[in-house]
């Protein structure tokens, strides 16, 4: 048999090199090691705030504050108010008790926050980092900058953790519960909903993910877990002021989950030891270097962090993980499939013929330009009806408003009978639209099953904490048999497990297709799907449509291939200069005057 690392068995040797640390190491590295602990947690956060949800965050030092203080207070003072003095009795009642103040104020402040873009997210962070910084400074019950001290130690099992290796335990426990928990969500149905907030947002929403619910979402559990390293902290420390909380730490813990590796929770362990380490070394070493005293080693991590961005935008894990892997093989991982899973729920499907779908005089403008102008169109259950016209005559467009990602300028989008322009995306998924993209929407590093699987988002209700404890296994099973299936459906099962990213263009495309089936639709909306497809691959595309409609799916699709489309579609919708030209059966279309001119005799 040939000798190979599993996950699980590198897992086991990291635990055990934990548990043995503290009996064979001086007192200063043990201490070192706590300190990577409690940066660690905080560094997790980001890796799911910054490193995958592509949120930056600069203020989480002052949710470590939070913690910090609302424990420091609350288990020091003597005079509390009656409906609070029972908190008092132990630092986990304190902890509870942070960790919700946390969740509200995240919550608050993500509001106000959260939905700001681009570069206004970070300076918000700032922002509320800074303010929360001179709260503490400043409130008089908080003992100003100096701080205070007479913390007490935790209590477990009725002992008190007072020396720094009896608190190493319970800070490294916590944190490889915080890379449990979290690598967990990140492998479920909230978790890849989270995945595609870094650039597939606008794909999410249309497969029903609500993508403004999981960025609070990991913005609360990030300072959530802010929150109990700064629980650990004072109960570590004894004492608590302001400094470690500020802006400048919260820059920190922002090197080290990039440094470690912002999209892996186990590279924020990895950063959060490298920068440790080597902010004690340089900060003996600079001042000697230079002559004098400073914070010389800001400088040099400035540096670091230009230089990893650069050189290794992923971080150090996945670097360490091949290094690692080059001296022992390393077992792969891949995902099972479980073809027992019972098949998931299926919407009520319309009457053959019913009209799914009509836009009624449909008129976008972009400022000047009117791309879609007073365009009708209606499709029913089991018909193919194209939408043809020459590059830029709105086609695109209209998708765009049809499916709720763009709302008309004016005009009517009735869905199943029900006005829907204006709605969103999401609400008209759940009605049983799904579409494709013509510039493809894929998370090119998830495996195409996992991206198919987010199609499957809506039809799965299991939730973060039942993610993140592993409860939600029955239902991930059917969700991926289901993904599985329309991934078989359409052809590409032998690349189930593959990157999407490392798939030919064409075949992006068709994952598109799987990943909008895999929504339960009753219309299809196809923004060119034949576009790079081989001859082979087109014949069965056409095939696959076929059935579909055969089954009494209502497709709407623009396609550019005059050949893939008259074999195929029942009636065609012509469209110029974001208006429509022709409408008729194929034949008709084909020797319309107007159509000729305009499309058909620029192509001849
Ligand atoms: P088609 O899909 O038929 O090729 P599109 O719908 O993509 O055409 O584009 C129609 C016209 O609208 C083009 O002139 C395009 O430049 C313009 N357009 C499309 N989207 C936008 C946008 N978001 N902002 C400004 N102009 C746009
Ligand atoms: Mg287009």
């Amino acid at each position: 048999m040939k000798f190979e690392v599993s996950p699980r068995q590198a897992l086991a040797l990291f635990i055990a090199l934990l548990l043995v640390a503290p009996m064979v190491l001086p007192a200063f590295y043990v201490t070192l090691l706590n300190y990577i602990g409690l940066y660690a947690m905080v560094a997790i956060g980001l890796v799911l705030l910054t490193g995958v949800g592509g949120l930056t965050s600069f203020g989480q030092a002052a949710f470590v504050g939070l913690g910090a203080y609302t424990t420091g207070v609350l288990t020091t003072a003597t005079d509390l108010p009656g409906w609070l003095a029972w908190l008092s009795y132990s630092p986990w009642l304190t902890l509870i008790a942070g960790l919700l103040l946390t969740a509200a104020l995240a919550y608050l402040i993500g509001l106000l926050t959260l939905r700001l873009s681009g570069h206004y997210l970070p300076l918000g962070t700032i922002a509320w980092g800074i303010s929360l910084y001179y709260l503490f400074g400043n409130l008089e019950f908080l003992q100003g900058h100096t701080g205070f001290g007479g913390v007490p130690g935790v209590t477990v099992f009725g002992h008190e953790l007072r020396k720094g290796e009896q608190v190493y335990y319970l800070i490294w426990l916590f944190v490889l519960l915080a890379v449990f928990t979290t690598t967990n969500l990140l492998d479920s149905r909230e978790g890849r909903a989270i995945r595609a907030l870094k650039g597939g947002m606008v794909m999410a929403e249309a497969m029903g993910v609500n993508t403004a619910r999981a960025r609070m979402v990991i913005f609360i559990i990030a300072a959530l877990l802010a929150c109990a390293s700064g629980w650990l902290y004072a109960h570590l420390q004894r004492f608590v002021n302001p400094t470690p909380f500020g802006l400048n730490v919260g820059i920190e813990y922002l090197f080290m989950a990039v440094v470690g590796g912002a999209g892996h929770v186990w590279g924020a362990i990895v950063g959060a030891g490298l920068i440790t380490v080597l902010k004690q070394w340089l900060q003996d070493l600079l001042p000697r270097v230079f002559g004098q005293s400073g914070n010389f080693e800001i400088i040099f991590f400035g540096v670091l962090m230009v230089i990893i961005l650069h050189k290794a935008r992923a971080g150090m894990w996945p670097i360490l993980v091949s290094l690692f892997g080059r001296v022992v093989p390393l077992a792969s991982v891949r995902r099972t499939i479980d073809p027992n899973a019972p098949a998931l729920a299926r919407r009520a499907q319309p009457r053959a013929g019913e009209l799914l779908l009509a836009g009624k005089a449909v008129t976008r403008k972009f400022g000047g330009l009117v791309a879609c102008n007073g365009m009708s169109l209606e499709v029913r259950a089991g018909e193919i009806l194209a939408l043809i016209g020459p590059n830029g005559a709105g086609k695109s467009t209209m998708f765009n408003q049809l499916s709720g990602v763009d709302t008309p300028t004016s005009g009517e989008v009735l869905f199943r009978g029900k006005s829907v322009a204006g709605r969103g995306s999401r609400a008209i998924s759940a009605m049983g639209l799904s579409r494709t993209f013509q510039h493809v929407k894929i998370l090119p590093t998830m495996s195409v099953l996992e991206n198919v699987a987010i199609g499957a988002h809506a039809r799965g209700s299991k939730g973060v904490l039942a993610a993140a404890w592993r409860l939600d296994r029955a239902e991930e099973a059917r969700l991926l048999a289901e993904a599985a299936r329309q991934i078989e459906r359409v052809g590409l099962a032998e690349h189930m497990h593959d990157e999407a990213g490392a798939l030919a263009l064409g075949q992006q495309r068709i994952l598109e297709i799987a990943r909008a089936l895999t929504s339960d639709p009753c219309l299809l909306l196809l923004d060119e799907p034949a576009a790079g497809l081989r001859y082979k691959e087109k014949v069965a595309l056409g095939e696959l449509l076929r059935k579909l409609r055969g089954e009494g799916m209502g497709i709407l699709l623009v396609e550019h291939d005059m050949d893939f489309v008259m074999g195929l579609v029942d009636r065609i919708v012509v469209m110029e200069f974001g208006e429509k030209i022709a409408e008729g059966l194929p034949e008709e279309v084909q020797n319309d005057p107007a159509v000729l001119e305009a499309y058909l005799g620029g192509v001849e």
